[in-house]
């Protein structure tokens, strides 16, 4: 006999529709699904569109990946719904013989410094979307008038910051980069960009990938001090074997480190061992102080030395937590969840899962697994109807027809300017897109 159970998975980005993927190489001929896939924006693919540097175009091509999946019979898109607004846990949990939270990592983490509130200072969380046009940020105050900027990590997504600041704007002309956040480019004063991190060159989380490329930035000095480098080795190598990741990245920072600097007015500053104290200015930011660290065997110690940077723009992009959740329990950020079970029919993949480690890549095995416990976890089928009797009649929802169609405008008025696309950012625009 065949079984037909019916999964909710709420958030379209890489984890649900890696999971939904899952779930559809799963089925064999008594077990079926039928996935809804819930998501509160108009548009799908969560931080492929939203977070993804639009210098990095090759990335977003996973977005085929994901098209194909929401090809498949028995999936259904059900966009411009959001839990927790428009419908609820409880809601999903009994109509769906099981529920898979993919709603990511939302929220910028807090540097907790004086100074955090003042005009200028900012979270990735916000600058990113705001430059990737996600419409829920497309008025973020982002002031570029001044010459210098900083960004607070050590991480990619710090990368991606750093570097749309600092290189220049007409290399994003042909990118999907929003048009509010490409004229600002455009008009922006700011030449020098710094990156800090708290902990030493060694401990980086950027990947080599992205540091191979800095060198290779056709407008843009990129400075990073060749003994800051050494001393990294040396402290990394006296603990035996360095890692292959760590060493991989050393490496790419030693070429940056000796590649000729060609006195182009635009500059990006590599620094470490700088934990940022306070952020200084009346109205609005003017400049930033770090304790300036240094490391002691397996420990970051304050050498009670402080190092200012007068600038007026700071980003900080130390990492992200998972918006709440109305009836789904949290733990430090995260969903709380033991291998992504979450309680009773409730599971969680991807970001809201394990925090905001990993590529995109790495959400693929992590739903598989997960999907894996849930098939096990499965019982008599529910039979019953969808969701939609929840919302009102006149609720516009955005199914794989209609995204589509706003996909295939966007794309087309791309394809004019010599851009993958020209992203809609107003809400109401993309679903008159839909509605057209
Ligand atoms: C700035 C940045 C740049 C990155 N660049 C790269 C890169 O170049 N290469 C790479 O491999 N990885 C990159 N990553 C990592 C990659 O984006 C993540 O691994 C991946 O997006 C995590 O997938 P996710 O589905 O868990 O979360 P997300 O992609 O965030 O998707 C979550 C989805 O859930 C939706 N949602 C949230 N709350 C609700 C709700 N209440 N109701 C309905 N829907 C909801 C959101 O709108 C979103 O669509 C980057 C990350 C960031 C932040």
């Amino acid at each position: 006999m065949s079984s037909t159970y019916k999964v909710a998975i709420v958030g379209a980005g890489p984890a649900g529709y890696f999971a939904a993927q899952a779930l559809q190489n799963s089925q064999r001929d008594e077990l079926t699904f039928e996935i809804d896939m819930i998501e509160r924006l108009p548009t799908p693919w969560g931080l492929v569109r939203s977070g993804v540097a639009p210098d990095h175009p090759k990335i977003k091509t996973v977005a085929k990946v994901f098209e194909k999946v929401a090809a498949e019979p028995g999936f259904r898109l059900l966009g411009n719904i959001e839990l927790g607004k428009d419908i609820t846990i409880e809601q999903l949990r009994d109509r769906y013989d099981a529920v898979i939270l993919a709603t990511g990592s939302g929220l910028g983490r807090k540097l907790g410094i004086p100074g955090e509130e003042l005009r200028g200072s900012l979270s990735a969380a916000e600058f990113v979307p705001w430059y990737n046009g996600h419409p829920d940020f497309v008025n973020v105050d982002v002031p570029l008038d001044g010459k210098v900027a900083v960004v607070i990590g050590a991480g990619n997504v710090a990368m991606d910051c750093a570097r749309i600041l600092a290189i220049n704007p007409e290399e994003l002309d042909p990118t999907d980069t929003a048009t509010h956040a490409l004229a600002a480019f455009h008009a922006s004063s700011i030449r020098e960009v710094h990156i800090a991190g708290r902990r030493g060159a060694e401990h980086a989380a950027f990947t080599a990938p992205e540091l191979r490329d800095l060198p290779k930035l056709e407008h843009t000095d990129v400075h990073l001090s060749g003994d800051e480098v050494t001393q990294a080795l040396t402290r990394a190598g006296a603990k035996g074997e360095i890692e292959k990741e760590t060493r991989n990245n050393l490496e790419a920072m030693r070429l940056i480190a000796e590649h000729p600097l060609a006195g182009r007015d635009r500059s990006l500053h590599l620094q470490f061992l700088l934990a940022p104290k306070e952020i200084v200015g009346k109205d609005r930011v003017e400049g930033i102080t770090f304790s300036i660290n240094r490391v002691d065997g397996d420990k970051i110690v304050d050498t009670g030395e402080t190092h200012t940077i007068s600038c007026s723009l700071v980003i900080s992009a130390i990492g992200y937590t998972a918006e709440p959740l109305a009836g789904v329990p949290e733990d430090k950020g995260k969903i709380k969840n033991v291998d992504g079970r979450v309680e009773g029919n409730m599971y969680v993949v991807g970001w809201a899962k394990r925090g905001p480690s990993g590529v995109i890549g790495t959400n693929k095995s992590d739903a598989a697994d997960v999907v894996r416990l849930l098939i096990e976890d499965l019982k008599t089928p529910k039979n019953s109807k969808g969701i939609e009797e929840f919302l009102p009649a006149d609720h516009f929802i955005i199914n794989q027809e209609i995204w589509q169609r706003i996909n295939a405008k966007e794309i087309a008025a791309g394809e004019a300017l010599g851009k993958p696309r020209l992203k809609e950012v107003s809400r109401e625009k993309l679903l008159g897109l839909g509605k057209a």
